[in-house]
Formats: structure tokens, C-alpha cells, sequence
């Protein structure tokens, strides 16, 4: 099989593995969880690994992602606040979505009554961190509005922290969000199924036992696919944090200064670059550019291997000090941060390879 680089490797059974270890945390304390693939685009294949691993069912941003996986039997979560003019999408695709906008749970209410289906609604409430959700101490006429909809299934409540603000789930907030349920099924005489607590950055508080009880749904992207909690940046013991690779190749390799001979003006994005001198190094140039990816994000497994800077389309590296003689045509491997990843399973110029 000819293997086209630079190429995003995936290794199926770490993402399994990291799957099931997260799983199985939440499920001892009575929390389903979503597993979220927007980082990779929603490829089925992944997803798949991580049905396999035990997840309760898929969550995206994006309902093209979900497209990709609406074979996979399990039930699928929109999370970012639904645009009205894809409310059509949404329910065709989604069993259940993040919603924070009358207006738009209204147009879902239609779209539902049209699919003679039932749409499941979680409303966002914003605990501080400013990024979506109905400011806490104003959520009682949207509650009131939403339970008028004959299509619409009020599911739960949810919130999303140390996105924008950075702000850390703890007991307060957390607290909070419970508070609201119980006041919600109070008032309205109902009960609502689902507390969802937030994303990566909530773990912390299921691994170290603090979750308070009654948070029964947690949203997982980044640490099933990269082996790290989010609220400390800790790499969690007993995960693979190598199950992604980004893998490219060498197209140019010689002796050359570190310093540009000449006046120096500005590189291809119009910055003023500096440089280090260390005399003559051996430079080598691999065919991954900024068209595929920051630089800022990627990390060489070789770890005597220094970037230097990229253009739109060469990674330059200095390679003199690594032990290995490389040589044009061998290939560099790379870690990838969440940006990075983000970046590379997006480039159409970066095939994927699943093993
Ligand atoms: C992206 C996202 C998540 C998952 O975040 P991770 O940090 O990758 O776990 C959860 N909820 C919402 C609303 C998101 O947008």
C-alpha cells in the first residue's frame, strides 16, 4: 500500500483503550458519557474505536460530523448552540442539542412537529465563564417558554466551563447547576434526566471523587484522544497519549548557516524574524506547511530534533545533534497538541491512516 505524507496516523486501539478507562471512571459514579470528536472531524472509524470502548453515544459541534456517523447506533449530541438555519440538520441528525436561544428551540419545535419526531433539548446555563448559556439568575422565562413546545423534550440542564473564561469546574458552581435542576423540577413540577457537567476539564473531579452527586453527564474530547485532563493539563496515569501521530517526510536535507545572509525584511507572513546562530547545522525541510498545520503544536517524537519555522508548505527543522543519520526521503514523526490536531485532521493534504 503506498502511504501518502504527511499523514495523520491513528492507532484505533489506543483510542478504545483511553475510551473504555474514561468510561469506566464515569460509570462507577453514575455518569454516561458523550464522547466528543470534533478535534477529528467526526472520522466514522475513530468513532467507532470509541463505541467500542463502552461510550454511551457521540457529541460534535457540527451536524456534518454527525452525518459521518449517523449509522452508528447509539445517541448522538449537537453541541454548539444550533444556528436557526440549520435547525433542519439538527433534528434529522441529532437525538438530543446544546441550546441556549428561545427563538432557535422554536424552530426546532417546528422542524420536530415536520420529522413527526421529538427533539431532546439540554439548556446551556452560563456558571461564570461567559462563553454559552442563559445567565443563571435569569433562566426562569425560557424554562416557562420551552415547556409550551409540544416537540420539544426539556432533557436537562448543562454548562460548559474553562472554554472562554477558564473557568475551573469546582463544588460552587457545579453546586449551582444542581441547585438550578432541583428549583426547575420544583417549580414546574417535572423531572429533568440529564445534568450534563461539562467537558475534559470536569474529570479531574471524577478522578479525584469530588463530582458532586447528581452530575450524571460529562462531554469528552480531549482527554479520550490525547491522554491529558484539561483543568491541570496533567496527563492522566493508565492513558495513551500517543494514539495520534502526524507523520511527514524529508524533501531537503544539507549543511547551511542558521543565519539568512543578507538584509533581513519580512518572512512569507510579514513578520521580522529573528535567528540564533549556531553556526552550521544540518537543516532538513519536511513537506508540512502552514497550510496543514501550526508549528507552535507539534512536538518531534526525536527529541533532538529542533523546529526552526515553517512556511506555508515546508516545516525546517534542525536535525544536527539527533543521533539518527536522516536522510532525504526517511520520515519524522510528530506529537500533536489539541490545536494541532485540530489543524491537521482538517487539511485535506493530510491523508489518515487508521491501524
Ligand atoms: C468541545 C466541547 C466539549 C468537549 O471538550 P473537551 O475539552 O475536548 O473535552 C464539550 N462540550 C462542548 C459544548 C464543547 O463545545
Amino acid at each position: 500500500m503506498i502511504v501518502r505524507y504527511p499523514c495523520l496516523e491513528v492507532d484505533l486501539k489506543k483510542v478504545e483503550e483511553n475510551t473504555r478507562f474514561i468510561v469506566d471512571k464515569c460509570s462507577e459514579k453514575g455518569i454516561k458519557s458523550f464522547v466528543v470528536m470534533k478535534v477529528y472531524c467526526g472520522f466514522k472509524e475513530i468513532a467507532e474505536a470509541s463505541l467500542r470502548g463502552g461510550a454511551y453515544g457521540l457529541a460534535d459541534s457540527r451536524v456534518q460530523n454527525l452525518e459521518k456517523v449517523k449509522e452508528l447506533d447509539c445517541p448522538k449530541l449537537l453541541l454548539r448552540i444550533p444556528m436557526k438555519s440549520e435547525a433542519h440538520d439538527v433534528v434529522r441528525l441529532a437525538d438530543i442539542s446544546l441550546n441556549s436561544e428561545i427563538e432557535t428551540i422554536m424552530q426546532l419545535d417546528e422542524e420536530a412537529r415536520n420529522q413527526g419526531t421529538v427533539h431532546k433539548i439540554i439548556l446551556m446555563i452560563d456558571l461564570g465563564d461567559l462563553r454559552e448559556g442563559v445567565w443563571f439568575q435569569s433562566i426562569d422565562t425560557i424554562v416557562e417558554d420551552i415547556l409550551k413546545l409540544k416537540n420539544i423534550k426539556l432533557h436537562g440542564i448543562g454548562t460548559n466551563l474553562t472554554c472562554y473564561g477558564g473557568v475551573m469546574p469546582d463544588d460552587e458552581n457545579l453546586g449551582k447547576l444542581l441547585e438550578i435542576k432541583n428549583e426547575i423540577e420544583k417549580k414546574h413540577n417535572i423531572t429533568l434526566e440529564t445534568v450534563s457537567g461539562g467537558n475534559s476539564s470536569s474529570l479531574y473531579k471524577v478522578l479525584n471523587d469530588t463530582m458532586p452527586e447528581g452530575v450524571n453527564m460529562l462531554r469528552i474530547g480531549e482527554t479520550i484522544v490525547l491522554g491529558r485532563e484539561t483543568a491541570y493539563g496533567e496527563l492522566v496515569e493508565g492513558m495513551h497519549e500517543d494514539a495520534f501521530t502526524l507523520k511527514g517526510e524529508i524533501v531537503e536535507l544539507k549543511k547551511k548557516p542558521s543565519v539568512p545572509i543578507g538584509t533581513i525584511g519580512m518572512d512569507a507572513f510579514g513578520n521580522k524574524p529573528t535567528f540564533e546562530d549556531r553556526g552550521e547545522i544540518r537543516r532538513a525541510i519536511i513537506a508540512v506547511g502552514r497550510q496543514d498545520v501550526n508549528p507552535d503544536g507539534l512536538d518531534p517524537l526525536d527529541e533532538k530534533i529542533d523546529i526552526l519555522g515553517a512556511s506555508s508548505d515546508h516545516l525546517l527543522m534542525d536535525v544536527t545533534n539527533s543521533s539518527k543519520e536522516y536522510r532525504v526521503g526517511d520520515i519524522i514523526e510528530f506529537k500533536v497538541d489539541y490545536g494541532a490536531l485540530l489543524n491537521v485532521s482538517t487539511s485535506e493534504y493530510v491523508a489518515k491512516v487508521f491501524k
